[in-house]
């Protein structure tokens, strides 16, 4: 790809599926630490601390240091220490309040600043929404991790966090604060980190609104994978299209 130097790699569909790593993912990822590129992780993963992530890619015998990974939660740190404010209900799962504890205070109190949705899985019912819902009308900001559709699960596509943001916007008559793809600043975070701008790197995802989509809006070009939750139908309907296509990841050195 002419002219590019660094690309930001999606995780969830892209390196793995479910606990599955994409077939020859990781030879992948090995040329590319051994070549003059440079790249960093961004991935829309809500429901694990970036040290859990790091291990389990580990585990899947992906060699990826920790401060190459960029997460919504991280993003959100970073925003909610700008403002001062520290109060936050969390509606999400698995390990990410570790990221939020160095800086929030994440009890039941009364009164919130901030209300961060992210993707919660059976954290989400009834009371917590509602909950959440009552933080807003009583002035909490609301901050969404990813407004993602859907994701695949490794029991099929699955709602993610965007289906109930988009609920709580609507009750609330607030409009999210979205932190993960495709969030201009959240791009920023890890180009600014590779130290290039953004007409030289390419974004490999496996979705096409929140990666391609996103990639386009923050100007950078795009490899589109036909792994995770690819789906043919919605790359037809798309009003932005993927630079390059590629049965996985496997075969980015046939684009290089
Ligand atoms: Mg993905």
């Amino acid at each position: 790809m002419n002219g590019i130097k660094g690309f930001l790699i999606d995780l969830d569909g892209v390196l793995y599926i479910g606990d599955q790593p994409v077939a020859g993912a990781q030879a992948a990822i090995k040329t590319l630490m051994r070549s003059d590129y440079t790249f960093r992780f961004v991935s829309n993963t809500t429901r694990k601390c970036r040290k859990t992530i790091a291990s389990r890619l580990s585990a899947m015998g992906f060699e990826i240091p920790e401060e190459y990974i960029f997460t919504p939660p991280l993003a959100a740190v970073a925003h909610i220490k700008k403002t001062g404010k520290r109060r936050c209900y969390l509606l999400t799962t698995g390990d990410v309040d570790q990221d939020f504890e160095q800086v929030c205070v994440c009890d039941s109190g009364a009164k919130q600043d901030f209300v961060i949705v992210g993707d919660a899985g059976d954290m989400i019912t009834y009371d917590s929404l509602n909950t959440a819902f009552r933080y807003l009308m009583e002035g909490a900001e609301l901050i969404a991790l990813e407004k993602d559709r859907y994701w695949m699960a490794h029991d099929g596509l699955s709602l993610s966090a965007g289906p109930f943001v988009q609920a709580l916007e609507f009750a609330s008559g607030k409009t999210a604060i979205i932190m993960g793809k495709p969030s201009t600043a959240f791009f920023d975070l890890a180009l600014n980190d590779m130290g290039l701008p953004p007409g030289q790197v390419a974004m490999i995802g496996d979705d096409i609104t929140t990666d391609i989509g996103g990639a386009y809006h923050a100007g950078m070009r795009s490899v589109l994978v036909r792994t995770g939750k690819f789906r043919q139908d919605a790359v037809r309907i798309a009003t932005v299209k993927p630079t390059h296509i590629i049965d996985s990841i496997a075969h980015l050195e046939d684009i290089l």
